[in-house]
């Protein structure tokens, strides 16, 4: 009789992007109850947001650019997950620069990773028939937002050769991608646009803003905002983000969905915080924005609200205080600049 559905105890799940920021927090919870491969080329990530995994029988580590199609039937150190039979049931897509100067440093590859990996991890899922989620962002909505909350309707104009554009046109032609593979193949995809996400792990050279002016506080310097005092904005952490995407790709979602915080501070109430929960004596200085630097649109999140059950749950100062514990922590450990697996 032939076998339909095959039979094992945990499933086999795929993150590309595994070692970023937002890659090796997931890794970290999947793992409670899966096995994860880990496929990452550390354009942007680092091996020490993995290294504490590499013990861990359940995880694989592939340093492969997804750019390249990738066998994984082919890989001896995967033979422990037995693919020919039990597959592939997840795949997380997130590999991406992400922050303005890693991705206006490397368009070239922001604009390829998104569309040609993108791919070759789309090929993957029809082959093995596994949900696939792609880690999008509210820069598909392109400009005119203004400080509203943006629906999952929304359509803004997108200027195609302004310096952002390998990061914008990126993520709109990917989501573009996903949709049609859906489409043509029925594999079943999922599209999270994530908005301003923060936590430990984040790079520390990729000018985000939240490590950016907790380095500043730290060591007592001038906290540079991009940006009016009264803009607002809103940040939820790295654990609710993780939430978020299982529960998108355990449901029968397809998206596009806005994951984001609701709660709005003004940026000098960030800036103030921070301060604080660092002891500091620093000052807030108010920049213009770079050409760049495109103010985040303000979410509503009423469907992932509806259809996940899901908003974030923790607060921004103990967000913060976690954040500013793991670099305080990083800070004392001393290691080579570029000490890859
Ligand atoms: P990150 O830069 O920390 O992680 C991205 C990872 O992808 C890195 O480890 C990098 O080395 C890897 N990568 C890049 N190109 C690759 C390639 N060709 N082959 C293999 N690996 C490659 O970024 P992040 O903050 O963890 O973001 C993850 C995803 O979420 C990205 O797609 C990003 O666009 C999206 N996103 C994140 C945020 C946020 O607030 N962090 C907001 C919006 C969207």
């Amino acid at each position: 009789m032939p076998i339909t559905k095959a039979i094992f105890d945990k499933k086999n799940i795929l993150v590309i992007g595994g070692a970023g920021f937002v890659g090796s927090h997931l890794c970290d919870e999947l793992l409670k109850s899966n096995k994860v491969i880990c496929v990452d080329n550390f354009l942007t990530g680092d091996n020490v947001n993995i290294s504490h995994l590499l013990q861990n029988p359940d995880f694989r580590f592939i340093n492969h650019n997804i750019i390249e199609p990738l066998d994984l039937e082919s890989l001896a150190e995967l033979e422990y997950f037995r693919l020919s039979f039990q597959g592939v049931q997840e795949i997380y897509f997130l590999a991406s620069p992400t922050s303005p100067s890693t991705y206006i440093k490397y368009p070239i590859e922001t604009l390829l990773v998104n569309s040609v990996g993108l791919r070759n991890a789309l090929d993957l899922a029809a082959k093995y028939q596994s949900k696939l989620l792609f880690a999008s962002s509210p820069a598909v909505y392109g400009s005119g937002t203004g400080q509203m909350l943006i629906k999952e309707t929304y359509v803004g104009p997108v200027d195609n050769l302004n310096p952002r554009a390998c990061y914008v046109e990126a993520k709109r032609f990917g989501e573009t991608l996903v949709m049609n593979y859906h489409q043509k193949t029925g594999i079943d995809t999922k599209i999270a646009r994530i908005f301003n996400c923060y936590g430990s792990r984040m790079g520390l050279k990729d000018g985000r803003m939240i490590p950016e002016l907790i380095q500043a506080a730290r060591h007592g310097q001038e906290l540079v905002i991009y940006g009016k005092e009264t803009d607002v904005a809103s940040y939820f952490f790295v654990e609710d983000l993780i939430r978020a995407l299982i529960k998108l790709m355990h449901s029968e979602e397809s998206g596009p969905l806005n994951i984001a915080s609701e709660w709005k501070i003004s940026l000098k109430e960030v800036g103030e915080k921070i301060i604080s929960l660092c002891n500091s004596q620093s000052k807030i200085i108010f920049n213009d924005r770079p050409t760049n630097f495109a103010a985040q649109p303000l979410a509503d999140i009423t469907l992932a609200k509806e259809k996940l059950g899901w908003f974030p749950i923790v607060l921004l100062d103990e967000g913060l205080k976690e954040t500013i514990d793991y670099l305080s922590a990083q800070e004392g450990i001393r290691r080579p600049e570029s000490a890859n697996l």
